[in-house]
């Protein structure tokens, strides 16, 4: 079932299909807006063979394989998530897979589809081969590519994709979707308006974090890592908190209003008084080449104990 702010999207997306707008089609933004709820129904109408106007008919031989996540004419090109790996990655010879797939006829006599959900995931390598196949399309085969933030994807595999950013929630959509708790508005201003979240920390654990970083003092920090073992709650939660609340503080030095921590604007101002800018700088830069090395079997909690003392030096 599509999100009611997913509506227009669909009738834009399925008409553009009919209508032959594309042969390869690039999807982003909005990671937590359900993007793969709209996926799955336009997926499932390009492969029907009895569409209804902009439906999929949901009973066609090709709709109920799509049901039975069985379809021999959609390849899910994705990696593969059993791998012991830092980071996932789409391989070459998953590419020749797909050159194999798309250069033979379809099983059901109509559309093939190759969905990468994760665009991310392809390498230098897997992206140039794939990018072959993206230059020279076969007919009757069309390219569905899903990444979370354009700006990382390859100009050459954007250059050759119809682009097309999700629509997102208004406030109220939002909201409507959500369980109500106490907290709600926070998280929801917190992943940027957009509500398929599950909240990460408890109540307690979030005042913890909030008042460890409005008092950064050795033994606050202690009592965190001790009570929040990122080992436990996984440490990209925990930077990206630490690093939402980096970029609030770089907001009120500058003479902003603070995006996720309203409640604490005025903690904020206190802080930004006594801050070192430059320093606020090097540990952003700290901070998010931990996040991108989160998967690392490093020592996570030695870690979070040094961004946190460095944050501690950020004031003078
Ligand atoms: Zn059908």
């Amino acid at each position: 079932m599509l999100y009611p702010w997913q509506k227009n999207d669909y009738q834009k997306l399925a008409s553009s299909f009919l209508r032959g707008n594309f042969h390869a089609l690039l999807i982003y933004g909005g990671i937590r807006c359900g993007t793969n709820t709209l996926m799955d129904e336009l997926l499932q109408f390009m492969l029907c063979h009895q569409r209804n106007g902009l439906d999929a008919c949901g009973s066609c031989p090709s709709c109920r394989l799509y049901q039975e996540h069985n379809h021999p004419d959609l390849y899910i090109l994705a990696a593969d998530e059993t791998e012991e790996r830092k980071t996932l990655q789409i391989k070459v010879n998953q590419i020749r897979e797909v050159t194999e797939f798309v250069y033979r006829s379809s099983h059901l006599s109509g559309t093939k589809v190759v969905y990468l959900p994760r665009l991310q995931e392809l390498n230098i390598s897997s992206a140039n081969a794939l990018l072959k196949i993206l230059e020279e399309p076969p007919v009757d085969c069309i390219f569905i590519l899903q990444a979370e933030d354009i700006a990382r994807v390859m100009p050459t595999i954007k250059s050759r994709c119809l682009k097309y950013s999700v629509t997102r929630p208004t406030y109220e959509q939002a909201v409507a979707v959500l369980d109500s708790s106490a907290d709600i508005d926070f998280w929801l201003r917190y992943y940027d308006g957009e509500p398929l979240f599950e909240i990460p920390f408890t109540v307690e654990q979030k005042k913890l974090l909030i008042e460890t970083l409005q008092t950064p003092s050795i033994s606050n920090i202690f009592t965190l890592t001790k009570e929040l073992d990122p080992k436990k709650i996984g440490m990209a939660k925990l930077l990206e908190f630490f690093i939402k609340w980096q970029s609030d503080l770089m907001q009120v030095a500058c003479a902003c209003s603070p995006s996720y921590f309203v409640d604490s604007n005025q903690a904020l101002q206190q802080l930004a008084r006594r801050l070192n800018k430059d320093k606020l700088y090097a540990l952003q830069d700290d901070s998010i080449f931990l996040l991108e090395w989160h998967n690392h079997p490093l020592n996570h909690k030695l870690q979070l104990e040094n961004l946190l003392l460095k944050y501690q030096q950020i004031y003078v």
